[in-house]
């Protein structure tokens, strides 16, 4: 479930769809839950190898910790990738802001750490775009978030947390000892990625 100061926009015909700031999120805030409405498909099943399933899944699904692909049932499946995006996938299951987002600023994830496999081509407009998805090295891409992920978790309990009760028990067991101190209790993407 998408937070609900996130509302959807039309940007491009090249970018479709996006998700801008409706008020001022600041860092620390859980933005993106997983939750029970999302519909879990299974890669292997063949009904959704043929078109029109295929494209539908390759452009708006993302990828679980446990190899399944996650439709989202609301707007968060219109999130747009940027290779310097001001929130991020956590192995948490959810995604947190990694910097304040300010009204009227697009909120932004990237698309390397929730991958479904498939070739991607990034537009995200920043000098150091990484341009395609296919040259990620991900164990490199996920140390530098997690370094930004960590710091964005410490504010997490100074501010407002609408999608909090969607978080489920066992995370929150596994967050909260994190943010009272245990280092070694943080959980990586890393962990999760399937291999
Ligand atoms: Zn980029």
């Amino acid at each position: 479930m998408l937070i609900k100061s996130a509302i959807i926009r039309w940007i491009s015909d090249e970018k479709g769809y996006g998700l801008f700031a409706k008020e001022f999120i600041p860092k620390g805030t859980i933005t993106f839950v997983n939750d029970n409405l999302d519909l879990v498909i299974d890669p292997k099943d063949k009904r959704f190898h043929k078109e029109p399933y295929k494209t539908i899944l390759e452009k708006y699904a993302y990828n679980s910790s446990d190899s399944k692909l996650i439709l989202c049932w609301d707007f968060g499946k219109y999130m747009n990738h940027c290779c310097y995006s001001n929130t991020l996938s956590t192995g948490y299951e959810f995604d947190v802001a990694v910097t304040d987002i300010h009204p009227g600023e697009e909120i932004t994830t990237d698309y390397g750490g929730i991958s479904t496999g498939h070739y991607m081509v990034f537009s995200c407009d920043k000098a150091n775009c990484r341009k395609s998805i296919s040259g990620d090295n991900f164990d490199k891409l996920v140390d530098t978030w997690d370094v930004k992920i960590k710091e964005a978790l410490q504010s997490s309990r100074a501010v407002s947390q609408p999608l909090w009760d969607l978080i489920p028990k066992k995370t929150l067991t596994q967050l909260n000892k994190f943010l009272e101190g245990d280092a070694k209790k943080y959980v990586s993407l890393k962990k999760q990625q399937p291999k």
